[in-house]
């Protein structure tokens, strides 16, 4: 298996390939950094997004929000969909728990609005 992948972890966005043989183990090559390397065997193995999105107050206020770590990918959307559907009460802070435990991730807001 080969596969081409850029880098998301910082702006450099360096273009990876990994190859495997037996899809266990994994070698990585063009990446500048080791993060790239564990980027890369993450997202041949299990990969994992920070979703950052907004919800809609009870007030009708939209506020930016962000899972306070990765989840799986391939749960995204479902957690997107379950933002949509949350009707949080102003006031909101930087920090506070909009969400509990959304496939291992707790949603935070991001701004303040009070
Ligand atoms: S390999 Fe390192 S330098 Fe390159 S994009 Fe990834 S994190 Fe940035």
């Amino acid at each position: 298996m080969t596969r081409n992948l850029t880098c998301i972890v910082c702006p450099m966005g360096c273009s990876l390939t990994v190859t495997s043989e037996d899809n266990k183990t994994f070698t990585v090559t063009g990446n500048t950094c080791p993060r790239g390397e564990v980027y890369a065997k993450n997202e041949c193995t299990n990969p994992q997004r920070t979703v950052t999105s907004t919800v809609r107050t009870k007030e009708g206020v939209l506020v930016a929000v962000k899972t306070d770590r990765a989840i799986a990918k391939d749960k995204v959307f479902e957690c997107m969909e379950r933002i949509n559907a949350a009707r949080p009460c102003l006031p909101i802070a930087v920090g506070d728990v909009i969400m509990k435990d959304i496939f291992g991730a707790n949603i935070v807001a991001t701004q303040n609005v009070k």
